[in-house]
């Protein structure tokens, strides 16, 4: 079993705990080296340091930034990030300005089919308002009762294709990995196995085109073991880590104790071949 776990939100971004509740929870569960990594979003970074100084975790700054290639929705995790560093503020920051008004354009088009309200109701549901998300659209519409659980938001209204999903333009590849790198982190593949192009998942051709743009571009690591995978993707993006000389990582993406497939920590062992991401920096001083 693994005691790394190197990617959850904290209420900052989509998580439901805020980072205090999160790094405690991690302690409790034996975390013994914890990343947090909120979508576009550093601001929990301070205050969750604190606490696992408190449990003598040894934490990582990280983040998860969306990005756009081609037309899929890709996110790209930075460990060991400085999250001070001006280029890397100042592109998290235009990220999270298009998503109030992605936000507004959801809620519109969720008022055409009848459900109005949905924009004051996720605001209510957003700790930060400038990271306002589908997840928070998702928690209030389960609250106006539109649906059971937020996983059923997700699959009748939230994904592409379905009427409040707008399509949105985040950042490009190149930038969130010259970003993270800049800032002296390693850019990370999070949870390969988890796209699609509309329903469908992405293609082995589409897959291996990525991985060779990730690679030039300056990616150094692949999450192999995640919380959105099944064993056997374990397996399969092992394989690819190797092929394509990237670092393996794991991480739970936790978002709260209601809605995650995994809790924090307690994560299965990588296949054999697997490099870590953190034999990258253990040993050196960071
Ligand atoms: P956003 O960045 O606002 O588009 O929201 C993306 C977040 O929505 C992801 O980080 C997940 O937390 C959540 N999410 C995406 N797809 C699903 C799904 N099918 N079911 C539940 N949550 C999802
Ligand atoms: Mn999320
Ligand atoms: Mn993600
Ligand atoms: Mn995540």
């Amino acid at each position: 079993m693994l005691d790394y776990d190197l990617h959850c939100h904290s209420n900052v971004s989509d998580g439901t705990l805020t980072p205090t509740e999160l790094v405690t929870r991690a302690a409790g569960r034996e975390v013994k080296v914890l990343a947090l990594t909120d979508h576009d979003a550093v601001s929990g970074l301070t205050e969750a340091a604190q606490v696992a100084a408190q449990y003598s975790i040894e934490f990582i700054n990280g983040v998860e930034i969306s990005v756009t290639w081609r037309k899929h929705t890709l996110h790209i995790v930075g460990l060991h990030i400085d999250p001070e560093n001006p280029a890397l503020a100042e592109g998290l920051r235009t990220i999270r300005s298009g998503r109030r008004h992605r936000a507004e354009l959801m809620a519109e088009s969720l008022a055409r089919c009848g459900i109005g309200g949905v924009l004051e109701g996720a605001l209510r549901y957003a700790s930060n308002p400038d990271m306002i998300g589908r997840t928070h659209f998702a928690r209030y519409m389960v609250e106006a009762g539109h649906c059971k659980d937020v996983r059923s938001v997700f699959n009748r209204y939230l994904v592409n294709g379905k009427p409040g999903y707008v399509p949105h333009d985040w950042t490009n590849l190149q930038d969130a990995i010259s970003w993270i790198r800049a800032s002296g982190g390693i850019a990370v593949l999070a949870h390969p196995g988890r796209y699609t192009a509309g329903r469908k998942a992405m293609g082995k051709t589409t897959l291996v085109e990525l991985l060779k743009e990730f690679v030039e571009l300056g990616g150094q690591g692949i999450e192999v073991v995640s919380g959105s995978h099944t064993p056997p993707q374990y397996a399969e993006f092992a394989r690819y880590a190797k092929e394509f000389n990237l670092l393996s990582s794991c991480g739970s993406d936790f978002h709260g104790p209601e809605e995650s497939y995994r809790d924090l920590g307690r994560l299965p062992d990588f296949p054999l071949e697997c490099i870590p991401v953190w034999t990258s920096w253990e040993g050196k001083a960071v």
